[in-house]
């Protein structure tokens, strides 16, 4: 077990989901999810393709061109989701939990 990246009190909030605390379901485990939102950085693609076309390899386009990242990040958000959460189905609320977390991202700003 590794306990340098464990999470610290302040981030022990209550299940994203279900709102309950995290442990109450009687499993001592959670799940920390990172959410992002992406987009793609049309000018770095156009910047790669184009060298790729000229090299006539995407090997060589990667080594040459400086781009480092194909897309840029609009808002990110990590949350708690329990054991029982994620066992009963979350699959089926992760629409809302996008939508959740990237209102909760944009009031964060
Ligand atoms: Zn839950």
């Amino acid at each position: 077990m590794n306990n340098t990246t464990g999470l610290s009190p302040e981030k022990m909030t209550a299940c994203y989901l279900c709102r309950r605390p995290i442990f109450s379901g009687g499993a001592p485990m959670l799940y920390r999810l990172r959410l992002e939102q992406h987009v793609a950085d049309v000018a770095a693609i156009r910047q790669l393709a184009g060298v790729e076309m000229i090299t006539g390899s995407s090997a060589v386009a990667r080594a040459l061109a400086p781009v480092n990242r194909l897309t840029a990040v609009l808002w990110s958000v990590e949350r708690n989701v329990c054991l029982p959460c994620v066992l009963g189905g979350a699959s089926d609320a992760l629409p809302l939990l996008v939508d959740c977390a990237e209102q909760d991202a944009k009031a964060e700003e």
